[in-house]
């Protein structure tokens, strides 16, 4: 533990796509609020990136116990073995909190406009990831980690502008982001113990961000983002990742609600 707030108590989180971007920052401010006895699983293709990562946090924050698990959340398998490694995690009946953190996620070939995506395997295989990963992988972690007294449990949609605004070239991403909010705010009115979030983490300078530059097809679209980045206007993914964690500790929100960045 370090650092003045400490206050989210003993926690297990398990976090996709941790291995970069904003699921990486992200492990870095969650370890710095939760006390010792916590847990985090980090999950994503990379492991190499993952070990070091690992590596790194266990350095600083001694008390917290890493884990990893490199796999392909568009597939049964990884999915499969996400869960088994997650239900490894030890500290289960002791935790204070669950927290699962739904982050991972694809642009999908943006360099595409909607007349042009014809196969549906590609549509197939963008929505196992970005859609069907993060409602059977947040179903099977519920059921590993069940209700019981003195524990609250949390799930965070990682979700985007996108999922209310329709981008040219982006049809996967946008509808992908849309079913994703709609499917949590379902398990929101189902599952009433449950604290569930939609983040949307604002404009980041990541890996992504060089993705929407580079290829998006759209010519005024992509122009908009070269000028965003070059402008200074994208956010660093350690401040979006400290706004999330401290809605989530005001623990001030609807569950099921939409929170972003810029509120
Ligand atoms: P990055 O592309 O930088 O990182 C994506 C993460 O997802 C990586 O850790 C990657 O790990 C993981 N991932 C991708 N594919 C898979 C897969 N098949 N299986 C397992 N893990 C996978 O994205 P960001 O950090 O920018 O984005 C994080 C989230 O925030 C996403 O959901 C994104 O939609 C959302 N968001 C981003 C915005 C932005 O401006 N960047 C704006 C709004 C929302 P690996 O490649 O190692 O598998």
């Amino acid at each position: 533990m370090a650092g003045q707030v400490s206050s989210l108590g003993t926690v297990l989180c398990v976090l996709t796509g941790a291995s970069r971007g904003f699921g990486k920052s992200l492990a870095w401010e969650l370890c710095s609020r939760v006390m010792p006895g916590s847990m985090l699983l980090l999950v994503s293709r990379t492991e190499e990136a993952m070990r070091g990562l690992a590596e790194e946090l266990t350095l600083k924050h001694p008390g917290i116990g890493v884990r990893w698990v490199a796999a392909d959340l568009g597939t049964a398998d990884g999915l499969k073995k996400t869960v088994q490694a997650a239900q490894e995690v030890p500290g289960q009946d002791t935790v204070q909190k669950i927290l699962i953190i739904n982050n991972a996620g694809s642009l999908g070939d943006i360099s595409k406009s909607f007349v042009d995506i014809t196969d549906p395997a590609e549509v197939d295989s963008y929505f196992s990831l970005n859609v069907s990963s993060a409602l059977c992988l947040t179903s099977s972690l519920l059921k590993t980690y069940q209700r019981r007294p003195g524990l609250q449990r949390l799930v965070i949609n990682i979700s985007s502008l996108a999922a209310v605004k329709p981008f040219k070239s982006w049809s996967l991403y946008c509808a992908g982001k849309a079913a994703r909010v709609m499917m949590f705010r379902v398990l929101a009115e189902e599952e009433t113990d449950l604290r569930v979030l939609n983040y949307g983490p604002g404009p980041l300078d990541t890996d992504m961000q060089a993705q929407v530059r580079a290829q998006t097809a759209d010519p005024d679209l992509r122009l908009q983002f070269i000028n965003m980045k070059n402008s200074g206007q994208l956010i660093d993914s350690r401040v979006s990742a400290r706004k999330l964690l401290d809605v989530i500790q005001a623990d001030a929100y609807q569950s099921g609600a939409n929170v972003d960045f810029y509120e």
